[in-house]
């Protein structure tokens, strides 16, 4: 099959295993390079295939030298379509750990169903015995809840009055004004519903339930705060409210580990290109202008140097781990730096057409936004023929 990117408006549809593998590989570079971190032992990512979940499970893997069991929503290949991204992610980590002698098991399921809780159980007792570190990195735009059977859907939309923004196309480059309506209770409820902390709670009571929990065990879930330009569409919308119930999580769960020796924690991440962050509206523009001001600076990050920073410079040294007042660990400060927050304020309030390029790094966006499904790599050659069909095996 002759793969070229096929993208259908924040999504691309088509996925390149050799650059899927590629994109893999510069990860896990990264992450032999730095320094070894003393850490967990026996990691459970939950949503593990791309983005935040992905770059855990291989600095778990390849800086702390972790068996991973991973959790992923993924599809395989077809004779007509090619994998996800994150199933090509998911066999080249595979590939890789266990190259080095790394366990590295994996679920293709639904998360957020009872049936996955129990075979990841069942699995953590056969070749683990028991985690020591659970990262939850789910990102979906719906959840079955397990008892009830209701089908919740999340929405992203402002919350109690309605929003207008400029927000860009990240395909053509036009800016352009967008106004979002705000989301009723229902929608609310629902958002919070399949981004809240309710699953990331019922995952920890049945590892807890059933034993498999190591009694010192630490857990982190990812959330994200971002500028007050964009409070309205995110922090204090219906993905905000999300956010709150999965932070006041994290502290219901710490109270409750902390009994074992145990720790729960949220994560604040900065802002990265991501398949779900692409899907947000205003976001993306952010984020051009964002990753322009960073590089400038020298303190540009994606996922995997923000993981790394996460387990070495925060979980994992030993001393208490710093948290800001509301208890969560914030991996975000070179973003939220006020330098930086200026300048990406006053490049926001005098964008323009004819500025674009001058005050946002767009073109970088669409380059990574394309290595995300594994195109836009210069080592790989698009026109010539690849096989699709790549395997993801539980062990
Ligand atoms: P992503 O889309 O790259 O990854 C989502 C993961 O969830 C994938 O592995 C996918 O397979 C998995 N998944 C989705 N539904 C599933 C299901 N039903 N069952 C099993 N697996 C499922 O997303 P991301 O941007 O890495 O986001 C991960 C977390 O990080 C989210 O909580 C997000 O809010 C947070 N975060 C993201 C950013 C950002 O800029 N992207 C910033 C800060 C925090």
């Amino acid at each position: 099959m002759i793969i070229q990117p096929k993208i259908r408006g924040f999504i691309c549809t088509t996925a390149h295993p050799l650059g899927c593998a590629l994109q893999v590989q510069r990860q896990i570079e990264y992450a032999r390079e730095q320094s070894a971190i003393q850490g967990p032992k026996k990691v459970l990512v939950i949503g593990s295939s791309t983005g935040y979940g992905l770059a855990s499970r291989i600095i778990s893997t390849f800086a702390a030298g972790a068996d991973t069991l991973g959790i992923f929503f993924e599809k395989s290949a077809t004779d007509k379509r090619t994998a996800t991204a994150g199933w090509y992610n998911t066999a080249a980590f595979q590939q890789a750990a266990h190259a080095v002698g790394r366990t590295a098991l994996n679920i293709n399921g639904d998360a957020f169903s009872d049936a996955v809780k129990e075979q990841a159980i069942d699995m953590i007792r056969k070749h683990f015995g028991s985690v020591d570190l659970i990262i939850y990195s789910l990102a979906s735009p719906r959840r079955t809840h397990p008892r009830t059977g209701e089908s919740l859907f999340s929405v992203i939309k402002p919350v109690g009055k309605s929003f207008t923004s400029q927000t860009i196309d990240v395909n053509t480059g036009t800016l352009s004004q967008v106004t979002l309506e705000p989301a009723n209770d229902e929608e609310i409820r629902q958002t919070v519903g399949v981004m809240g902390g309710e699953d990331w709670e019922l995952w920890i009571n049945a590892l807890n339930d059933a034993g498999v929990l190591a009694k010192n065990a630490t857990t982190v879930a990812y959330s994200y705060i971002g500028p007050a330009i964009t409070f309205p569409m995110y922090r204090e919308g219906t993905i905000g409210k999300a956010k709150d119930d999965l932070e006041a999580t994290a502290i219901r769960l710490n109270a409750s580990l902390q009994k074992t020796g145990g720790r729960a924690f949220v994560s604040i991440n900065k802002a990265v290109v991501t398949q779900s962050s692409s899907a947000i509206p205003v976001v993306p523009l952010y984020i051009s202008i964002l990753y322009k001001i960073m590089q400038e600076k020298g303190i540009h990050e994606g996922c995997i140097e923000q993981i790394y920073r996460l387990f070495a410079k925060r979980l994992y040294t030993g001393d208490t781990v710093p948290v800001d007042e509301k208890g969560r660990i914030r991996i975000d400060d070179y973003e939220m730096r006020p330098d930086v927050q200026t300048e990406v304020l006053n490049a926001w309030n005098h964008m323009n057409q004819e500025n674009l390029t001058l005050l946002a790094n767009l073109e970088e966006y669409q380059q990574e936004f394309l290595s995300l499904f594994g195109f836009s790599n210069e080592k790989i050659h698009y026109a010539e023929e690849v096989n699709p069909v790549v395997a993801v095996n539980p062990s």
